[in-house]
């Protein structure tokens, strides 16, 4: 797979942008695996200079001793309430990482894993090309979909250490409409292909799981539901939010049909 590269970016649209987020909210941690999505439950700070609002769907280590295997009712996927009305969506991917992994490796399993929620829907919902821009920060409301490695969370907070991911979804309450996602990966990790190489975070199956949010699905915590895509934790070694269950893929037609 060939990727573009961007390499230029506007230092005075940083400045204005982080000017622009500062004040958001980032939902604080929750304890254990409890049945609910963190979207509703919270009420992100309205961005004055956008009228945006962002939510940060951040992706948990599983919690020891959480049970796992059970069976995947239809009813195991949670909407955000907003969504995409102008596709596809393009993204930018930064593949600097602290693990050594090449930018090949990283662009495939990202882009994978967007392509994976794509063949669900008749609609083109990521675009197919898609750039390399390893100047791109995670965290910026410019309207540029950016996914990123990083330790910060995106009020340049540090990431917990049992913090996997973040996907933080601005979006236009006028027509709730999604304008624009970004996404860290918590460099505190050991990053690679679990299907290869056991016992390392998987992107690939993280980020099928972030590019959920990415186009308006919540996480789900239900136990019972921990079989699909969207549940809420993940651990290494984990590859089977790689593939989309039934419940998220219902889900995902509920918003851009099937
Ligand atoms: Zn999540």
């Amino acid at each position: 797979m060939k990727f573009i590269h961007i390499l230029t970016i506007s230092g005075i649209a940083i400045l204005l942008c982080i000017i622009a987020v500062s004040g958001s909210m980032v939902i604080p941690l929750s304890d254990t695996g409890k049945e609910h999505s963190q979207a509703p439950e919270y009420s992100p700070a309205i961005d004055e200079n956008y009228n945006l609002e962002r939510i940060d769907f951040i992706h948990y280590a599983k919690p020891t001793g959480s049970p796992g295997k059970p069976a995947k009712s239809p009813t195991c996927y949670k909407l955000m309430g907003v969504s995409w009305k102008s596709l596809p969506v393009s993204y930018v991917i930064n593949t600097t990482n602290g693990g050594g992994l090449t930018e090949s490796f990283v662009g495939t399993a990202m882009t994978t894993g967007a392509e994976t929620w794509d063949g669900q829907t008749s609609k083109e919902l990521f675009s197919n090309s898609v750039a390399i821009d390893n100047n791109a920060r995670y965290g910026i409301q410019d309207f540029k979909n950016v996914i990123a490695f990083g330790t910060e969370d995106a009020d340049g907070n540090p990431l917990p250490e049992n913090v996997i991911a973040v996907t933080s979804v601005w979006w236009n309450p006028r027509g709730r409409q999604i304008v624009e996602f970004d996404m860290v990966f918590n460099n505190k990790w050991s990053w690679g292909d679990a299907g290869e190489e056991g016992y390392v975070m998987d992107v690939q199956n993280i980020a099928t799981h972030e590019m959920g949010h990415a186009v308006g699905l919540a996480d789900i915590y239900t136990t019972t539901c921990s079989a699909v895509t969207m549940f809420g934790y993940s651990e290494e070694g984990e590859i089977s939010k790689r593939t989309l269950e039934q419940p998220d893929i219902i889900g995902l037609q509920q918003m851009y049909g099937a």
